[in-house]
């Protein structure tokens, strides 16, 4: 099964591609890990691809779309796929399309979890990290035991930049402004479903899986 999941900064996309990913018994493609995997490894394409990295570029569609062929050739993925942020504009799913037709197979599901402005506000706003190690908390889901002070080492917890109200609205209006024309894209394809993202993860995760079943 092959499966696309689409949701903004805040909304528990990863959290549920990794839940998928155990359920289903195929491989997350999420091209930020493959491309640093592609690089470190050496191949190719990798080679190719650290030249746009190091030159600070972006990679081009055709690279990417080379190393999740590559990716989705190998013997784990042949049961299909989880893509866990990409593609990311109508070029890059146009491309996708392709390679699957390519390759003999087709997208099943393309599944937006979507969560309104205010609770993902709520969210992201909502955590704290520790000055001294790094470690995250969240005021309502994961709070310390003392209230500003790390339970790890202490430390002082504090708000970071963009993490604060202003910043969250500006990625969510950046993130909605250019995912909008895929989510159009997949709905003119009969292949758009909406799961809500609010609950706890378990039961998100059962909206999902009664789209998939
Ligand atoms: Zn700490």
């Amino acid at each position: 099964m092959n499966v696309i999941l689409l949701g903004g900064p805040g909304a528990g996309k990863g959290t549920q591609a990794k839940k998928l990913v155990a359920r289903l018994g195929v491989p997350q493609i999420s091209t930020g890990d493959m491309l640093r995997a592609a690089v470190s490894g050496g191949t190719d394409w990798g080679r190719k691809a650290k030249e746009f990295m190091d030159a600070g570029k972006l990679v081009p569609d055709e690279l990417v779309i080379a190393i999740i062929k590559e990716r989705m050739t190998q013997p784990d993925a042949t049961g299909g796929s989880i893509f866990d942020g990409f593609p990311r504009t109508v070029p890059q799913a146009e491309a996708l399309g392709r390679l699957m037709a390519d390759l003999g197979r087709s997208i099943d599901h393309v599944i937006s979890i979507e969560v309104d402005e205010a609770e993902l506000v709520g969210r992201l706003g909502g955590r704290r990290t520790c000055k001294s190690c790094g470690q995250m908390f969240h005021v309502v889901q994961a709070p310390p035991r003392k209230a500003d002070v790390c339970d790890a080492c202490g430390g002082a917890l504090y708000q970071r930049d963009d993490d604060n109200e202003a910043t969250i609205r500006s990625r969510l209006a950046t993130y909605d402004k250019a995912t909008r024309p895929l989510v159009e894209f997949y709905r003119q394809k009969g292949l758009l479903r909406r799961v809500l993202g609010v609950g706890s993860i378990d039961d998100i995760f059962e909206r999902i899986c009664a789209i998939l079943s």
